[in-house]
């Protein structure tokens, strides 16, 4: 059985997710503000600190594999928004990389999102890959239109530019992303109440007409890119989006 730790895990894809690898015998242990084996707010140093303290006393022989998936999209939160989806994510995976390297066959996983394809501000995404939080954050609280997309703009380029690196790849990690269009969780309730944002929605989703993804869709591919059957996918972000990339950037490949 392998050992498999998840932040976001109380909710949405993270716990669907958490569900189908304990039901295929995994270990699985779940970070999340609420409702996990491990209390933390990752939009915090003091709660990334706690998550970190308390993988290495929950998971002494390593980890197998990592989600970061806790997210955020709130409008009024810009400054925790890419503490989290950014700087929380980075957090998880980088400190958590020593577990990795002690598991035969590592795998990681961070969820970004269609979203990373909108455009918005640069800088914000250039100072979140600078790793200056203090000044995204100032930048984020000062400009909060777009923090959503942009912070997951900054952990999709992140991750393009960190997976194939000495420390990931070259170490046997292998690293990948999925970018989800609209799930029906959560975080996403609230926006989906809103008929305008539904009408917006369905221009760049074909698949909106028959209805958005469920969560244990997305789990389904995440457990591939956790598990040993991927051995050779690294680096990539795979869209699961009803077809919103392909509408928005056909000409990219
Ligand atoms: P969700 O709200 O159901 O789950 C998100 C989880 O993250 C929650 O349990 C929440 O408590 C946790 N979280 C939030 N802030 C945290 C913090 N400071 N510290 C620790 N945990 C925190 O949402 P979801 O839709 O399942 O989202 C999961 C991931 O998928 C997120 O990264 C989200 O951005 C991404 N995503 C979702 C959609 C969608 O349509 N639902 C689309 C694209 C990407």
């Amino acid at each position: 059985a392998r050992t498999i730790l998840i932040t976001g895990a109380a909710s949405g894809i993270c716990k669907a997710t958490a569900e189908l690898c304990r039901a295929a015998g995994d270990t699985v242990i779940s970070v999340d503000i609420r409702d996990a084996d491990i209390i933390a707010d990752l939009s915090t140093g003091e709660g990334r600190a706690t998550m970190l303290r308390e993988a290495e006393r929950l998971a002494p022989n390593g980890l197998d594999a990592v989600l970061a998936g806790a997210g955020l999209s709130r409008a009024d939160m810009p400054r925790e928004t890419v503490a989290v989806n950014y700087f929380g994510a980075v957090a998880t995976l980088e400190g958590l990389r020593p577990l990795l390297l002690k598991s035969a066959r590592p795998r990681a996983v961070v969820i970004c999102s269609t979203a990373a394809i909108l455009p918005g501000n640069d800088l914000l995404v250039e100072t979140c890959l600078a790793g200056d939080e203090a000044a995204a954050l100032a930048i984020a609280g000062d400009a909060p239109r777009s923090v959503y997309p942009d912070s997951k703009r900054a952990i999709s380029k992140w991750l393009r530019r960190t997976a194939g690196s000495r420390e990931w790849a070259g170490s046997g990690i292998l690293l990948n992303g999925v970018g989800p269009g609209v799930v029906e969780t959560a975080m996403t309730a609230p926006m989906l109440k809103q008929p305008e944002m539904v009408e917006m929605i369905k221009k760049s989703n074909p698949m909106a007409v028959e209805g958005y993804a469920q969560p244990e869709e997305i789990a389904e591919l995440l457990v591939f890119l956790l598990g040993f059957t991927n051995h050779y996918m690294v680096g990539q972000l795979i869209f699961i989006d009803g077809g919103t990339d392909i509408i928005m950037r056909p000409e990219q490949v």
